[in-house]
C-alpha cells in the first residue's frame, strides 16, 4: 500500500512517571507513516483523494499536549485509535514517539517507543438454537455494530439447519459477518464472548442447546494455533452452515492454508453429501 511520511514533529507535552514530569513537561517528537491508497489522488490531483498531512500534524500535535500519559505505550496506543477511527482512508498507521529528554540520569540521543496499528477484516459465525433464534442473532449484529473500533459491513441471510455433532435439539438458525476491526483475535474472541454471556449462553454440553454461538472464522490472512484459539475456525471446511451463509457474502474469500475458495469448500462439501 501507498504511504505519507510525517517525520520527526516536535512539541511539548507532560508524559511521563514521574510527577515532576506531569508539571513541567518536556520535548517530544512523533512520526507517522500513515498507510493509504493515494493511486486516485496521484491520478487527479485532488487533495480530497487523499490525506491531508498538515490536518494529521496538527491532530497529532494537539493529542500529545492536550492529554497527559505516564508511558509512551499509552500515549500511541490511544492516539493510533484515534487516527484509525477518525481519519477515513487510513488502513494501517505506524507511529513513533521519542522523549529525547527522557529522566534517566545518562547522556543518550533519545529513546522512543514505536507501534504499528491497523484494521483487519474478519468473518464471524452466528448461531442459535434456543428461544428467539433470529433476535439473538440479530442482538449479536448489532451489538458488534455498536462496539467502537467494530464495523460491520456484511450479513448473510440466516439459513436454518439441522444440529451438527449428535446432540438432541432444536434446529439451528445460522449465518456469517465480514466486519472491519481494531482488536486483536483474542481481544475479539473475549468481546465475542461477552456478548454470548449477554444473550445468556450457558456453557454446559459442548455442541448442545444455546442461545448464541458466535465463532471467529477468519481473520485477514492469519493463522492462530494456540490451545483455546484456533483461527481459521479448524472446523469450517466441514460444515455447510458456516460455509453457505459466507459464500453468501464472500464466496472468493480463500483460505490461507488450503488455499481454497469459499465457494470451493461449499461445492465440495455439499457434493460429498450427494454420494
Ligand atoms: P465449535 O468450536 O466446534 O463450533 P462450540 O462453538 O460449540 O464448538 P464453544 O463452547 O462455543 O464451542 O467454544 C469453546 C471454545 O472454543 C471457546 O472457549 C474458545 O476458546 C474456543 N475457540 C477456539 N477457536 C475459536 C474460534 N475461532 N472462534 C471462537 N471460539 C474459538
Ligand atoms: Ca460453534
Ligand atoms: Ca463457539
Amino acid at each position: 500500500m501507498d504511504r505519507i511520511y510525517i517525520k520527526r514533529l516536535e512539541f511539548f507535552a507532560k508524559h511521563g512517571v514521574f510527577p515532576e514530569e506531569n508539571v513541567l513537561g518536556q520535548k517530544f517528537i512523533i512520526s507517522a507513516v500513515l498507510h493509504t491508497d493515494i493511486r486516485k489522488a496521484g491520478k487527479t490531483d485532488d487533495l480530497t483523494e487523499s490525506i491531508h498531512y498538515g490536518e494529521v500534524s496538527h491532530m497529532m500535535k494537539t493529542y500529545l499536549e492536550e492529554h497527559t500519559f505516564a508511558l509512551l505505550e499509552r500515549a500511541v496506543e490511544t492516539l493510533a485509535e484515534k487516527m484509525l477511527l477518525e481519519i477515513p482512508g487510513l488502513e494501517k498507521v505506524e507511529l513513533e514517539l521519542e522523549k529525547p529528554w527522557a529522566p534517566i540520569g545518562l547522556s543518550l540521543e533519545t529513546v522512543s517507543v514505536a507501534i504499528e496499528r491497523s484494521w483487519h477484516r474478519v468473518y464471524i459465525a452466528l448461531g442459535s438454537n434456543m428461544g428467539e433464534r433470529e433476535s439473538y442473532l440479530q442482538m449479536a449484529v448489532d451489538k458488534i455494530r455498536q462496539k467502537e473500533g467494530c464495523q460491520v459491513e456484511r450479513v448473510s441471510s440466516f439459513i436454518r439447519t439441522a444440529p451438527y455433532g449428535g446432540v438432541e435439539q432444536d434446529d439451528f438458525l445460522n449465518g456469517c459477518m465480514q466486519i472491519r476491526t481494531l482488536s486483536t483475535p483474542r481481544e475479539l474472541l473475549e468481546i465475542l464472548q461477552g456478548i454470548e454471556r449477554e444473550a445468556g449462553r450457558e456453557r454446559k454440553v459442548h455442541w448442545g442447546p444455546r442461545t448464541l454461538d458466535l465463532d471467529i472464522i477468519f481473520y485477514d490472512q492469519e493463522v492462530v494455533d494456540e490451545e483455546d484459539l484456533q483461527i481459521p475456525h479448524i472446523e469450517m471446511q466441514k460444515r455447510d452452515f458456516v460455509l453457505l451463509p459466507l459464500r453468501e457474502i464472500a464466496p472468493y474469500l480463500r483460505h490461507p492454508v488450503t488455499g481454497k475458495t469459499v465457494g470451493e469448500m461449499a461445492e465440495e462439501l455439499t457434493q460429498h453429501y450427494v454420494m
